[in-house]
């Protein structure tokens, strides 16, 4: 009989039978010969035995018996050899648009655990609200975390916001920490950070910034770069950051900076004549740069969105995320000996419906990418797969969102690529269905998952994926 798991397992084999804990209790045992992450069971009707290779092997034995355990508490007689593809296996939650309980995160968190998820970024700030509590900046938690209505399409007058404090982010990190889950969290710098800006707009270029950002989209007003003041604050606010985060890689952000306000300061043009560049993309490479070399100095390393390879030299150690990469420079970056992370729009930006992006196009993406080199493969690290709350705004709608393209990802970034079957996976997808119930989250159902007979109404989806896609491509600037 067929087991069902998922991420489908590197290696299975059936020996027939069942194997009853109860009778004879399982055994665990470290052998260092397995691969990293790696583990294997092994379970026969006399006896039962999980070796491991690490501390993360010993999780992920633990979580493939969770899912092979039936109902009555025996398991199938099978040996299952098994490690990952990629060491790099990561869901990210935007909590600065709409902020989610830190049980609500806790359940997810549980759920990427039992898909063998191990990094957890935390898309902490934005434009539209600051969610880290600061010791060294109060009027980020009294100005920035809060903003005048709570839904991006209307006005809808309820003031919205609030931050997890010191004691809520420390509880997470640990609560990832017992899951094999290293937490990385975002720090949104230059750009998206009108929300820090109302509380401190003499960091703006024009000093003008009044108010937490209420409607989605990229805003122009952006850090000044050209001020001292600027750095001094970013690099304060990330030694907190680092305070609270144990992990050695921080996410700064960097993506979708519009270099008007740059272009029209006299701090920022007197710091490109500095420079000695006319390109405000340099400008921008240059502030990423310098975090860098100052996260580098505390032992810590930058991870940024790809928009910060525009500026042409960005430092070697920076680990990128490819979400939009339309000039192939993410190929070169990892064919030149960088990291990159793979989280391709098209294909694993959760917060577009299923219309658009249906559970069969999550699983069939392959991040090995064409114009790879041998070594550029070695160099794309894993997978990860963003969940945008502009519009998800409660958590019954982001686990409807999530679930079940959470698990394709997770299947891609685990599984080896000759195993991967898109029949098979959508029926083990199923199968999970009631154990993801049993830890809290309500998938959205196998109906819904891909759309293939809309009839009547296929011309209009099509037309609305259509005009969402050109609208998110060419996300225009807002009118100064
Ligand atoms: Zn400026």
């Amino acid at each position: 009989m067929a087991i069902s798991i998922v991420p489908r397992p590197a290696h299975v084999t059936h020996y027939g039978g069942r194997y009853d804990e109860t009778l004879c209790p399982l055994t665990y045992r470290a052998d260092p010969s397995l691969p990293a992450e790696g583990y294997r069971i092994t379970l026969r009707a006399d006896g039962g035995e999980a070796a491991y290779a690490d501390d993360g092997g010993r999780f992920y034995a633990a979580q493939t018996l969770r899912q092979l355990r039936a109902p009555d508490g025996t398991y199938p007689c099978v040996c299952i050899e098994d490690a990952p593809r990629y060491p790099y296996r990561a869901f990210m939650v935007d909590s600065a648009r709409h902020m989610q309980s830190v049980a609500q995160l806790k359940t997810l968190i549980e759920a990427a655990a039992l898909l063998k998820f191990n990094r957890f970024h935390w898309h902490l700030t934005d434009d539209q609200g600051w969610r880290m509590e600061s010791q060294s900046f109060p009027r980020l938690n009294e100005i920035s975390a809060w903003r005048a209505c709570d839904g991006f399409l209307n006005d809808d007058g309820v003031r919205y916001g609030g931050c997890y404090t010191r004691e809520e982010i420390r509880d997470i990190v640990a609560f990832c920490a017992e899951r094999q889950i290293t937490v990385i969290p975002e720090i949104d710098m230059p750009g998206h950070m009108v929300a820090l800006l109302a509380a401190y707009p003499d960091l703006s270029c024009t000093g003008r910034v009044t108010a937490v950002s209420t409607h989605a989209g990229i805003h122009k007003d952006v850090l000044c770069v050209g001020k001292d003041a600027t750095f001094q604050m970013m690099t304060r606010l990330l030694d907190e950051v680092c305070d609270l985060f144990p992990g050695e890689w921080v996410h700064i952000g960097g993506d979708e900076v519009p270099p008007q306000r740059w272009q029209n300061c006299e701090d920022c043009r007197a710091r490109m004549r500095r420079l000695g560049v006319t390109d405000p993309a340099a400008l921008h490479s240059d502030f990423i740069n310098r975090i860098a070399a100052y996260l580098k100095a505390k032992g810590r390393r930058a991870v940024t969105w790809n928009d910060t390879l525009k500026g042409g030299d960005l430092d070697r150690d920076v680990v990128v995320c490819n979400w939009m990469d339309k000039t192939g420079r993410c190929i070169d970056r990892a064919n030149s000996g960088g990291l990159v992370i793979e989280e391709d729009f098209f294909h694993y930006y959760l917060d577009y419906p299923y219309g658009m992006t249906p559970l069969r196009k999550t699983y069939g993406f392959d991040p090995m990418r064409a114009g790879l080199t041998e070594i550029g493969r070695a160099n794309v690290i894993g997978v990860e797969t963003p969940i945008w709350t502009e519009f998800v705004r409660d958590f019954k709608q982001l686990c409807f969102m999530c679930f079940p393209r959470m698990l394709a990802v997770a299947e891609r970034g685990w599984t080896p690529p000759q195993l991967l079957n898109g029949k098979d996976f959508a029926a083990r997808a199923r199968a999970l269905l009631p154990l993801l119930q049993t830890i809290g989250i309500t998938a959205a159902p196998p109906k819904t998952w891909d759309p293939r007979a809309l009839g009547r109404w296929k011309g209009l989806a099509q037309h609305y994926c259509r005009v969402l896609r050109v609208a998110h491509e060419n996300r225009g600037v807002e009118e100064a």
